[in-house]
C-alpha cells in the first residue's frame, strides 16, 4: 500500500488510526447469492493452484446445499489471480454451468497486443501474469458474457458498473432485492482504514493508481451520501458495512453487525 505524498509513513498512519501497524491482513470474501433458481457467485478467490486450502469453498457451499455445478452466473470484477484463480484452473472451468460476466475493457486489456503496465507499481512477473490471465480467458471463453458499463442481468437484480483504475475493466456490482440495495465494491478498497481515511492511499497492484484514486473518490462520495449497503471483497470478514463521511476529505468504514440464519 502506498500513501498520499504528504503522509509517507504507513506505520504512523495506522497507529494514529488505532490499528496495529504489523497487521495488514488482506481478506478474501466471496459472495454467493440466490435469486429464484439462479445461483450467483461474485468472484471466486484463489484457485487450487494457488491455495492449498482451496477446498474450503466447496465445503462452505456444500454446507448450504450448493454444488459448483449449481452456479448459474459468475461475476468477475477483474482478472487478478485472487479473483479469477478459482474460476478456471489447469485448463478447466470450475463452475461449468456458470455464465461468466465481465466488462469488455477487462478482456480487451489482457488480450491486447501489449497490456500497458507503465503506470503500475507492480514488481512481480508481469509477463507471467499476462500469460496466466490469457490462459484463463481462453479456458473460460465458452462461458464468457461480455458487458458494457451499466448492463443489467437477472431482470435488473444486478447492474455491472465500470470502476476503472485497479484494472482497466475493473467492475463493481449493484445488487437489488426489493427496495434493498447492496454495492459490491470489489477492489475499490484493500484496507478498511487507510483508503477510507484518505482515498489517495493506493496499492501497488493498481494498473493506474491515479485513475483508481479518482474512481474511489467518486464512488465513496456517492455511497457516503446514499448510505447504501456495501460489500468489500478485501475488507474484514464478512465485508459488510456502510461508508460515512469523516472530516473534510475522508470517509470511515462502519462494519455492519451481522448474523447467519440457517
Ligand atoms: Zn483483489
Amino acid at each position: 500500500m502506498r500513501p498520499p505524498a504528504e503522509r509517507p509513513d504507513m506505520s504512523k498512519a495506522l497507529t494514529a488510526l488505532g490499528e496495529r501497524p504489523d497487521d495488514m491482513t488482506l481478506y478474501v470474501n466471496i459472495l454467493l447469492l440466490r435469486k429464484d433458481k439462479e445461483v450467483i457467485l461474485v468472484d471466486a478467490g484463489f484457485g487450487p493452484h494457488q491455495n492449498p486450502n482451496w477446498g474450503w469453498l466447496a465445503d462452505a457451499m456444500e454446507s448450504i446445499g450448493i454444488a459448483f455445478a449449481d452456479v448459474t452466473h459468475a461475476l468477475l470484477s477483474h482478472s487478478h489471480i485472487d479473483h479469477i484463480g478459482g474460476l478456471a484452473s489447469g485448463g478447466k472451468i470450475l463452475f461449468p454451468n456458470a455464465a461468466v460476466h465481465v466488462l469488455r475493457e477487462e478482456v480487451d486489456f489482457w488480450r491486447g497486443k501489449e497490456p500497458d503496465f507503465s503506470k503500475s507499481h507492480r514488481t512481480d512477473d508481469i509477463q507471467a501474469m499476462i500469460r496466466n490471465v490469457r490462459g484463463s480467458f481462453d479456458t473460460l471463453q465458452p462461458n464468457l458474457v461480455i458487458h458494457k458499463d451499466g448492463d443489467q442481468i437477472l431482470d435488473g437484480a444486478i447492474t455491472i458498473l465500470a470502476a476503472p483504475g485497479h484494472t482497466d475493466g475493473h467492475a463493481i456490482f449493484r445488487i437489488k432485492s426489493g427496495d434493498q440495495s447492496l454495492l459490491h465494491i470489489s477492489d475499490l478498497a484493500h484496507n478498511h482504514v487507510l483508503m477510507f481515511e484518505d482515498p489517495a492511499w493506493f496499492i501497488d497492484f493498481d494498473h493506474n493508481p491515479e485513475i483508481a484514486i479518482a474512481t474511489r473518490r467518486k464512488i465513496f462520495a456517492e455511497i457516503a451520501a446514499t448510505r447504501e449497503h456495501v460489500y468489500g471483497f478485501h475488507l474484514p470478514w464478512p465485508g459488510l458495512g456502510v461508508v460515512i463521511p469523516n472530516g473534510r476529505k475522508g470517509y470511515q468504514w462502519v462494519a455492519s453487525s451481522h448474523r447467519w440464519d440457517f
